[in-house]
């Protein structure tokens, strides 16, 4: 048996040999090697000699997994072999390896890990198909009885929230605001926006796309991704679009949510269900800085989130405010059709040296990608694989460290490394250089990818980077504290999203009336960033406290809590239930490990001004542990974790 056709794309392939031989010679070995021997079944391809270090330089991923010159070369002329004896063999892909040999492929690019995480793995890998999908439904477990669910939000989170719940067999109807699914891929369209993690990885385990045209996409191809989701899952039927949700309240008669949505237009909608799921994201409220004198700016102003395509930035003058990653990718984009550029920085980003951050993926690779079974799953495996512990280690705080930066020995030698690449990069420009070496640990905020374009743009003539504090805005620019004005037409925020802001600006009201923003007062927890005490079957995917920022895959965080949620609407079925709600201690004593954890990390101990962190000074967006601690801890619910109700019984009326 195996799950595989062999196209007619990879006999023409086959039968070129220079075309294949271009490709090996630039393929992914670490990913090409499992997945050839993956398609034949000639295990030498995975042999310990060939196998990839994957180790982690302080400030890059080392090129081909870090194998020896002679490892390549030998594992490029095993393939070729593999490939031929391959198509001389009649092209017939071998049989779907068994478990022992599975473990065996992803232990090539692994190493020698824990068992534990072989279930994480397989599911990233998506072998066997959809390793993740619920295995069971509504009608299975509690025939007869039906579940309803309303899904805030149609961006990632949502998207596979629907996806996942109608498998199951649940009735889902999705509230979107937005004319489009896609959320942040939807709402960023600025000139230059992009992924800044490899893309491979950052796609869905369930529908792997394999011919991304970068490694790191600009943003129409990611958002093309999730629309393609959309339609491929057939989840534009239950998302009602143009629907922002306002309000959503638990009645604590019938155990059922009630949820409002206002639609330009028209009248307000009303629906009810079992359960809510909040997919609102974290990154997607315009954070508009309170700076003096914003209303007065004679010219256009807008956020980055909210571009404005029909202002012709052509001979302006603009002022940017902001360094953070949005700025990163506008100002380069930008800067060739600008007259005058000033850009504001109050605190420097690190940048990590990312020399192929824009480049294409190569036609050959593309066609390899595109025809060879496997190889684009094993390219994502590898690039989640190196993504799932990343630079973590360099973000742990070693308490014996004394340092008046750095958090650790790692750290610091990261910092250096980091130090050193910005010193080549600015070199030539002492004065800007001056300017952009952080005073902070790394990895305290979020560091950039750079290839070049930022410090390029930042040494042309017209452009000014300015580091005086703003102290107002003017109908003509921007002041700053030394007195100047820095005169602009137009004035872009890229001042960031006010992540903390969880569910905002939706009224929700749980148990007794209760309202999540008076109960949370700006400071927003979640067990497991899912469940919060006193609101009954209210699940959030993408909560508090699991947003990723150094490792791993936000798409793969998304999957794992939709997992739980359906766990959770399985035990209410299984046990005749109707709600189920998290115990407040369970809750808290999770709450303190998540603030032990990120006491540990480089952000937690930071002073450093940053959107992990909310006005009350706690790291309320960001996830402390690994991958695999949030696979161990969130995929499958405890029962004993949770109050698990009935539905009250009506009462005769007499009785009432
Ligand atoms: P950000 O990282 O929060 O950066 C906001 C910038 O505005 C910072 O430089 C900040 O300075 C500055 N700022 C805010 N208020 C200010 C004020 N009152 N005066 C002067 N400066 C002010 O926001 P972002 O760049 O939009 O990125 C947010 C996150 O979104 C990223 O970290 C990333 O996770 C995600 N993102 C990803 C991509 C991608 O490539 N995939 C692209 C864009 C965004 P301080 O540093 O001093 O606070």
């Amino acid at each position: 048996m195996t799950t595989v056709d062999v196209g007619t794309g990879l006999s023409a392939l086959l039968d070129d040999d220079a075309a294949l031989a271009a490709a090996v010679a630039g393929a992914e070995l670490p990913a090409l090697l499992p997945a050839l021997a993956h398609l034949t079944g000639d295990l030498t391809l995975v042999a310990d000699e060939l196998r990839p270090p994957l180790r982690l330089r302080p400030d890059m991923v080392e090129p081909q997994g870090g194998m020896s010159e002679a490892a390549q070369e030998l594992g490029r002329r095993r393939a070729l072999a593999a490939l031929a004896a391959f198509r001389d063999g009649g092209a017939v892909p071998a049989p779907e390896p068994d478990d022992d040999t599975l473990r065996r492929l992803m232990r090539f690019v692994a190493g020698d890990v824990a068992d534990d995480y072989l279930p994480l793995m397989s599911h990233e890998l998506g072998l066997p198909l959809d390793a993740g999908a619920p295995g069971w439904t509504v009608e299975q477990v509690a025939p007869g009885r039906t579940v309803e669910v309303v899904v805030i939000g149609a961006g990632m989170s949502g998207l596979v929230t629907a996806h996942r719940l109608r498998q199951a067999g649940v009735e889902v109807t999705v509230l979107e605001r937005n004319a489009d699914v896609g959320g942040v891929w939807l709402e960023n369209g600025y000139p230059g926006a992009r992924l800044d993690t490899p893309n491979f990885a950052y796609s869905f385990s369930f529908d792997q796309r394999p011919d991304w045209p970068h490694q790191f996409s600009a943003r129409d191809d990611v958002w093309g991704y999730f629309r393609d989701v959309a339609d491929r899952f057939d989840l534009r039927g239950c998302v009602r679009f143009g629907h922002e949700v306002v309000e959503a309240v638990f009645d604590d008669a019938t155990r059922r949510w009630t949820v409002r949505a206002r639609r330009a237009g028209g009248p307000d909608v009303v629906l009810e269900a079992d359960a809510v799921v909040s997919a609102t994201g974290q990154l997607n409220k315009p954070n508009l800085p309170d700076i003096p004198g914003r209303e007065r700016f004679a010219g256009p102003s807008w956020h980055t989130a909210r571009w404005r395509d029909d202002v012709d930035l052509t001979g302006r003058r603009v002022a940017v405010i902001g360094t953070g990653a949005s700025a990163y990718q506008v100002v380069p984009s930008i800067v060739d059709r600008v007259d005058a550029l000033s850009v504001f920085q109050r605190t420097p980003p690190w940048m990590v040296p990312t020399p192929t951050y824009h480049d294409p993926t190569p036609d050959e690779q593309l066609r390899l990608l595109r025809e060879l079974p496997y190889y684009h799953r094993w390219l994502r495996f590898v690039q989640f694989w190196t993504s799932v512990e990343g630079r973590r280690p360099f973000m742990e705080v070693d308490p014996g460290w004394e340092h008046p930066i750095s958090v650790s020995p790692a750290n610091e030698a990261l910092r250096q490394a980091l130090v050193a690449h910005l010193e080549r990069r600015f070199g030539d420009r002492p004065d800007l250089l001056a300017k952009v070496v952080p005073g902070y640990a790394p990895g305290s905020k979020r560091m950039m990818r750079d290839n070049g374009v930022w410090p390029a743009a930042l040494k042309r003539e017209h452009v000014d980077l300015v580091t005086d504090a703003i102290t107002e805005i003017t109908p003509d620019g921007v002041r700053t504290a030394d007195g100047v004005l820095h005169e602009a037409d137009v004035l872009i925020y890229a001042t960031g999203f006010r992540a903390s802001d969880f569910l905002a600006p939706i009224t929700v009201r749980g148990r007794d009336g209760a309202d999540l923003h008076e109960r949370w007062d700006g400071d927003a927890r979640a067990h497991l960033g899912v469940h919060v005490p006193g609101f009954p079957n209210l699940f959030c995917v993408f909560g508090p406290n699991t947003g990723l920022v150094i490792n791993g895959s936000i798409l793969l965080f998304s999957e794992i809590a939709v997992h739980h949620i359906l766990g959770c609407l399985r035990l209410l079925l299984e046990s005749g239930a109707a709600t189920v709600e998290v115990r407040r201690d369970v809750h808290d004593a999770f709450n303190e490990r998540v603030d032990a954890g990120n006491a540990l990390m480089a952000w937690g101990v930071a002073t450093v001004n940053s959107w992990y962190r909310n006005a009350k000074g706690r790291a309320s967006q960001v996830w402390p542990f690994t991958v695999l601690d949030y696979w161990r801890m969130v995929r499958e619910p405890r029962p004993s974790d949770f109050h698990i109700e009935r539905a009250p019984t009506p009462q005769p009326e007499e009785r009432q």
